[in-house]
């Protein structure tokens, strides 16, 4: 009965990725996920999310710094990386199949797919920054 569990934490983890859209961590998904299954472990957790990558299922996100991000949405797209809280957006973007061939003839090899990362800072960051912005503030330096 291992594998039939196995299976059913492997589903588990998959849906629990499908529902959402803020491409979480293992650590993120894992304290999710623990709401369903008590006892799953976070190593379960990571041995299931790269056999969901392996088999193409899912895509795995390294942006660069900190964990991994984990994305349901395996059609082609790109991201936003907030570098300052470290959130992935999807971006509502076609992605451009001409710049294979553009840079094909840099590469060492055939160009079939590519994936980018756009970093900045994302809007809801920006708005904490500067939370009164449409407020005029008094100049002090007079
Ligand atoms: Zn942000
Ligand atoms: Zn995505």
């Amino acid at each position: 009965m291992k594998v039939l569990k196995y299976s059913r934490q492997r589903e588990a983890i998959k849906a629990s990725l499908m529902n959402r859209c803020d491409h979480p961590t293992a650590d993120a998904l894992y304290a999710s996920i623990r709401e369903e299954f008590p006892n799953i472990s976070l190593g379960t957790v990571y041995r299931n999310l790269n056999l969901l990558v392996e088999t193409g299922e899912i895509r795995k996100l390294s942006c660069g710094s900190g964990a991994d991000h984990y994305d349901g949405d395996v059609s082609p797209h790109y991201h936003f990386v907030c570098r300052e809280c470290g959130h992935v957006y999807d971006m509502d973007i076609q992605e451009m199949d001409e710049l294979n061939a553009a840079v094909q003839s840099h590469a060492p090899g055939h160009i079939d797919s590519h994936s980018i990362l756009f970093f900045g800072q994302c809007q809801s960051c920006m708005d904490m920054e500067n939370p009164r912005k449409d407020q005029k503030t008094i100049d002090k330096t007079a």
